[in-house]
């Protein structure tokens, strides 16, 4: 959804946001929104990061960008598809899934998905009280496990773990389903005993957990994680770092995916061209935005995990830059 010369929706957090709040509108302004997670989340930082360093220029693109927090990956791209948001951050599971009518798209492909560029990778990580007794994630059977809300990436992730493991939302006690700003506090207030979170590091989302309760994150891996990750391109393993997190000194072996930006086809060439430019020219100040970062090397963000076709306004710019 591309609006021309109306006012900016006051959006919901606008306040905690890094965006510039335009003074001053231009006629023939076009207004874009980009969809992102929970605000202890990470995709929240990258749509704030992305809307910064595009908003800087504001006064030559005519184009002003905010962020909307939202319930995650399948929301954003389900927004995108029906023109309520015009980016969107996506898992590259939940990328690969849209595209091409798979997992939780069966049947439902969107062909007009577009990708943009990829961000930092997301391990999927799980969190467990101290007292519970878990040591690996087999052990919640029986338990009260949230395992995310309908609309997040994270359900979409988990409920093909389940499957792959021949298990059910009814092997736990408790399926929750909490949204991933609500299970820190649900965890460290015993109302569950452990969740599930595909997000990248560090995070607030998990550094609160750990450090008010003693919260400890649980390793993931066996079988059905192998079989899954063999099986599809979407997902590797990935290695948490030891003592990123209080009480967790050990490195904590799992598997994950890509954090994705994405977009639609409709979306015009010079606004998706604006995006890239913007965040690619103004790289240091992008990777100094959000410790989850650091590591970003844009000829690989213009790869990594993405499956949709990337859209043409983005490919403009990576063939100026040489990248492709
Ligand atoms: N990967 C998560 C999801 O799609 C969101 C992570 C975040 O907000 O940083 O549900």
């Amino acid at each position: 959804m591309i609006r021309f010369g109306k006012s900016i929706t006051t959006l919901l957090f606008a306040a905690a946001t890094a965006v510039v709040v335009p003074q001053a509108s231009h006629a023939a302004d076009k207004f874009v929104t980009i969809g992102t997670g929970g605000v202890t989340g990470v995709y929240y930082a990258v749509g704030g990061a992305v809307c910064r360093l595009m908003n800087q220029s504001r006064s030559t693109t005519h184009i002003r960008c905010s962020t909307e927090s939202t319930g995650g990956s399948v929301f954003n791209v389900n927004a995108i598809q029906t023109g309520d948001l015009d980016f969107g951050l996506a898992q590259s599971d939940v990328q690969y899934q849209a595209y091409n009518g798979t997992g939780n798209f069966d049947g439902k492909a969107f062909k007009g998905l577009r990708a943009v560029f990829a961000v930092h990778p997301e391990p999927f990580t799980v969190l467990a009280r101290p007292d519970v007794g878990v040591s690996k994630f087999e052990d919640f059977k029986g338990k009260r496990f949230n395992v995310g809300n309908p609309g997040s990436g994270t359900r979409a992730s988990m409920e093909e773990l389940l499957k792959q493991m021949g298990w059910s939302l009814s092997d736990f006690s408790l399926a929750g389903e909490l949204k991933a700003d609500e299970q820190g506090t649900a965890l460290c207030d015993n109302k569950i005993d452990g969740f599930f979170y595909g997000v990248g590091h560090p995070s607030a989302a998990i550094q609160s957990p750990t450090t008010a309760c003693g919260a400890k994150l649980i390793s993931l891996t066996g079988p059905a994680v192998d079989a899954l990750v063999a099986a599809h391109p979407y997902y590797s393993k990935a290695t948490i770092p030891g003592g990123m997190y209080a009480g967790t000194p050990d490195p904590t072996e799992t598997y994950g995916v890509r954090a994705t930006v994405v977009t639609s086809s409709e979306t015009p060439d010079d606004v998706v061209y604006n995006l890239v430019k913007a965040v690619f020219e103004n790289f240091d100040d992008f990777k100094k935005l959000h410790p989850a970062f650091a590591n970003l090397d844009p000829k690989e963000m213009v790869k990594a995990g993405l499956s949709a076709p990337l859209h043409p306004g983005a490919v403009k710019y990576y063939k100026e830059k040489g990248w492709m």
